[in-house]
């Protein structure tokens, strides 16, 4: 089954409760209803101020979104990715849906979810 963007009132959805940083466990999905959403967070490496990139995905129903935030000054976090040498990260980075599949099977394999310390 392939990837479908969450529609705007799924990701107005995804925006209540608490936050993934304080409860970064599986929560219930705005789309299927499965407890299956998933995210993972990284901070680009070139941005000119302190940004935070969040993939959040249903490992269910495989709908995702992306966004980008200001960096919340002193949390600090985990990433797996960042043991990747530059060529594996430009692999799994090459497209889209590689790239949440990837994340993806590392959450299966209990690499993810990121551990969060503010
Ligand atoms: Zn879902």
């Amino acid at each position: 089954m392939g990837w479908s963007s969450f529609s705007g009132d799924e990701v107005a959805a995804l925006t209540t409760g608490a936050s993934f940083f304080a409860e970064p466990g599986e929560r219930d999905c705005p789309a299927c209803g499965r407890r299956r959403l998933r995210a993972y967070v990284n901070s680009p490496a070139h941005a000119r101020r302190p940004t935070l990139v969040s993939h959040v995905w249903c490992a269910a129903c495989r709908k995702f979104v992306g966004s980008r935030s200001r960096h919340p000054a002193g949390l600090a976090y985990s990433d797996p990715l960042a043991l990747l040498t530059a060529e594996e990260r430009r692999d799994v980075e090459r497209s889209l849906t590689g790239f949440l599949a990837h994340l993806d099977r590392l959450w299966d394999e209990g690499v993810l979810p990121q551990a969060f310390a503010a």
